[in-house]
């Protein structure tokens, strides 16, 4: 079963998709990083798209649509983990047009919480990874890439994404709550581990 991963932000989502599909042999599908990818073209649309990214705006639905399809007829083989689609309800009718069998799995996590873990992360700048505050290394020991604190991980920043998060995403929920599409809670407060348990228990003993 496709899966597709609800989260609120310094939910720690990164790593526990990269467990899922390590663990379950899902492909990840990550939208944000298909943008920049896309924003790093020569083209005049990727352009475009860079300043979207830059101010954290939705880009145009046509090329999230563009992008989906693409992936999607590039993977007909397995499941798909998806991330950062839909971020609307308009996204959300297309993406049920393109992948329509999902469940859905919420990474829930308080806003002060959220905000607390801001002042914590580091990422590795190539792979995205994030890294625990009690992680002593520099880099990261498999990439040697030197850890960087995100340019916008600023308390500004992510109150903003935090509340953009519940302007378009809440909505969502409650619309997968209406249409009885499944959707698992889980309680992204807890440490890496724990979290990975709960989502664990729902492909395992859940979802099948
Ligand atoms: P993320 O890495 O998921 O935080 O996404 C980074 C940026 O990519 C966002 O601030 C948006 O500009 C863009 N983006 C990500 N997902 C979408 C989406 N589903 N629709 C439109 N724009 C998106």
């Amino acid at each position: 079963m496709n899966i597709l991963l609800v989260w609120i932000q310094w939910s720690w989502k990164w790593t526990q998709a990269r467990k899922i599909a390590e663990m379950f042999s899902y492909s990840f599908f990550e939208m944000g990083q298909k943008l920049r990818n896309f924003s790093e073209l020569d083209l005049a649309e990727s352009r475009e798209v860079k300043q979207y990214l830059e101010q954290w705006k939705l880009v145009p639905i046509e090329l999230t649509w563009r992008i989906l399809v693409h992936y999607k007829e590039t993977h007909k083989d397995g499941f798909i983990l998806f991330d950062g689609i839909p971020r609307s309800v308009d996204q959300k009718d297309m993406f049920d047009m393109i992948i329509n069998d999902y469940i859905v799995i919420f990474l829930d996590l308080k806003k002060d919480e959220a905000i607390k873990r801001l002042s914590w992360r580091r990422i590795d700048p190539e792979t995205w990874e994030s890294f625990w505050p009690d992680f002593e290394w520099e880099t990261n020991p498999i990439t040697w890439n030197k850890l960087i604190t995100r340019a916008d991980d600023n308390p500004e920043a992510v109150c903003k994404r935090v509340e953009t998060f519940y302007q378009n995403t809440l909505p969502l929920l409650a619309l997968w709550a209406t249409e009885w599409r499944k959707v698992y809670t889980i309680d992204a407060g807890e440490n890496v581990d724990k979290v990975f348990e709960q989502i664990k228990d729902v492909i395992q003993n859940k979802i099948y």
